[in-house]
């Protein structure tokens, strides 16, 4: 089960570990440098001298002329140091992500980093090994004989949903018979997902199913955290939607919230189906099918492939 309040836990200890190593490599190098006694003697000269700049205002006499001493003892420093094996980056932590200096976060936004980092822990947990899934450079699309363009068509757009600004939409739903490669078309889509570090829930709805049952029989105060992966996450893949059964007051209910909140929230979400949009209807009501068949806020494509011509 994906615990997200666990998930964001793990993800700052591990970017502090990495800040605070970062910072011991930069002082084992300063104590390293400190041994040049020549140096040594530049590197106080220095600290004494910036104390005594603090007491003079900018621009005057004074201050420039301790400017001037600075910036030559900075030249003994830098050759000093250049003797040790050392630059003067090598005495400043040296952080693994330079937007956020692994904080996590840049402007009180996730950075890349931490969303990466929230995938490997996903991807872990789900027993998804990134290696494993198809991409869409290496899709053969001879495979697909006769249909081979219209697919091609299909994964572009597949492609470009996951990684372009899409205006209102949101939702593509993916339907068409088993055997047409909708789970393979939705892997190269997480696939391309977290390459551009997106943050990506992929489930098929029986698991989702188990979710919501889940969240249903949870106590209060730890339901938030039971849908937030899927409620929050940049892209959410649901396969094969209308392979679970539906349980009265819990699937339909939460299918809802979570497809409504997402579009709200400009979200995007992929569902594959073999149901037709009729078939949808008649089994998840119509507020559910209006919110994956919402032609302002989603696309709908069918696979191509032998007896799955939907008719409008
Ligand atoms: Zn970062």
């Amino acid at each position: 089960m994906i615990n997200k309040q666990n998930f964001n836990l793990t993800i700052q200890n591990i970017l502090k570990d990495r800040r605070e190593k970062a910072k011991q490599v930069a002082e084992d190098n300063l104590n390293l440098a400190l041994k040049n006694e020549k140096l040594k003697q530049s590197f106080y000269k220095v600290r004494g001298l910036q104390v005594d700049l603090s007491k003079f205002d900018n621009g005057s006499a004074e201050a420039k002329q301790i400017l001037a001493e600075i910036e030559k003892e900075r030249v003994i420093l830098r050759e000093e140091l250049a003797n040790c094996g050392l630059t003067k980056e090598d005495l400043k932590p040296q952080y693994s992500c330079k937007l956020c200096n692994d904080t996590g976060f840049v402007d009180k936004k996730k950075c890349s980093c931490f969303k990466a980092e929230q995938n490997t822990l996903y991807l872990n947990e789900c027993g998804i090994n990134k290696n494993s899934l198809p991409s869409f450079d290496k899709v053969d699309y001879q495979v697909f004989g006769s249909y081979k363009d219209d697919v091609k068509k299909i994964y572009t757009l597949t492609q470009s949903f996951v990684t372009k600004e899409n205006g209102t939409k949101t939702n593509l739903v993916l339907y068409g018979q088993t055997g047409v490669g909708k789970t393979y078309l939705t892997e190269c889509a997480l696939n391309e997902a977290l390459d551009s570090d997106l943050y990506t829930v992929y489930t098929t709805a029986f698991k989702l199913n188990e979710v919501f049952i889940n969240y249903h029989i949870a106590k209060l105060d730890e339901k938030q955290y039971i849908l937030s992966p899927y409620l929050t996450s940049d892209l959410l893949i649901i396969d094969d939607l209308g392979s679970e059964n539906i349980l009265m007051n819990v699937t339909i209910e939460y299918l809802y919230l979570l497809l409504d909140t997402r579009s709200r929230n400009g979200l995007k979400t992929i569902i594959t189906t073999n149901l037709t949009p009729g078939k949808i209807q008649d089994t998840y009501e119509d507020r559910v099918f209006s919110r994956i068949f919402n032609k302002q806020i989603g696309l709908q494509i069918t696979m191509p492939g032998e007896d799955l011509r939907f008719k409008k």
